[in-house]
């Protein structure tokens, strides 16, 4: 039996966001609102968004010992989510500054702080929370040798789900063992890099992915809805579910955590992506990125 549905090992940001006429220009100095703080990072939102929809969720991250630090935590204690993996000190908590002007244009800043100092070694001294956890689910705003880590300690029979955000290429020891690899388009194309050139539209995306060694590929396509593609199944649509969007922040992180728990949970990976879909959607009818995650009862009435 496994204590947890799924474990995020990711990060944490503080988004401290302005917002402004006009972003400034080299040497120019520019007035803007207050400054509103929210909780983000890939994996904090992760972790959030799989403990709303009611799975038993923990966290493995590093923040600083600092006020931001302690708003991560909060955010993630208010979801429900177990944070006896989050690790503290080393650095400053990570931050994102965001100055955002009125068309909704912003430019963003990000220092990864803490999220850079949580090391193979931490995820070592973890392996008891990674073999008590059915799925795994991680993004590379951590270092990749952490990540490495990750997979060489993941309990037998458990699974991993990668979203490699920001992208980069990745060894084959990590492709190899992603079930699934869960990309946006702009990620699609970093990982393929040249082999990529050759793909006409995003089912062949897919199936170059996949022929680069993951066990299964998710393709998400925003408004579009997403794609799934295994050895098996072939590549397969997932219909997009229609909804005047607000706001798309963070709506990758809620589809990402809720395919993971529901393909811990038995679903197929098409069942799961389309339960996914769905909780993405309700997402972007809400601002925000944490704020914008629904629960189960949410996405039922949908
Ligand atoms: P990312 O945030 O990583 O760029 P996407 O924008 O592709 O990822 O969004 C992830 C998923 O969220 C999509 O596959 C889709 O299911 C859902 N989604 C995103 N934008 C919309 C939208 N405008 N309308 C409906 N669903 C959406």
């Amino acid at each position: 039996m496994y204590d947890y549905d799924l474990l995020v090992v990711g990060s944490a940001n503080a988004d401290l966001v302005i917002g402004v006429e006009r972003r400034p220009a080299a040497g120019e100095t520019v007035l803007g609102s207050d400054l509103a703080v929210h909780p983000g990072g890939k994996g904090a939102n992760q972790a959030v968004a799989a403990a709303r929809l009611g799975a038993r969720t923990a966290l493995l991250a590093r923040v600083g010992d600092d006020a931001h630090g302690r708003l991560l935590l909060d955010a993630q204690r208010a979801a429900g989510v177990d944070t006896t993996g989050v690790l503290a000190g080393g650095a400053p908590t990570g931050v994102a500054l965001i100055t955002v002007d009125p068309s909704g244009d912003n430019s963003i800043v990000v220092s990864p702080g803490a999220n850079g100092r949580l090391t193979p070694a931490d995820v070592r001294a973890a392996s008891g929370l990674l073999h008590a956890s059915k799925v795994v689910s991680a993004q590379l705003e951590i270092p990749l040798e952490t990540v490495v880590e990750v997979v060489r300690n993941l309990a037998p029979g458990g699974r991993f789900v990668l979203n490699p955000s920001p992208p980069r290429p990745l060894p084959a020891e990590v492709l190899a063992v992603c079930d699934p690899l869960i990309v946006n388009e702009h990620e699609a194309k970093v990982i393929l890099g040249e082999a990529g050139d050759t793909a006409a539209d995003p089912e062949d995306w897919a199936r170059l992915l996949l022929a680069k060694g993951p066990r299964s590929v998710v393709v998400t396509l925003g408004a579009e809805g997403a794609l799934v593609a295994s050895a098996d199944g072939g590549v397969r649509r997932v219909a997009p579910v229609k909804v005047d969007a607000v706001d798309t922040t963070g709506a990758g992180d809620s589809f990402t955590a809720a395919l993971a728990w529901r393909l811990g949970a038995g679903a197929s990976l098409a069942q799961a992506a389309a339960y996914a879909a769905r909780v993405g959607a309700v997402s972007v009818t809400r601002r925000g990125a944490q704020e914008s995650f629904p629960t189960a009862e949410e996405v039922d009435a949908l």
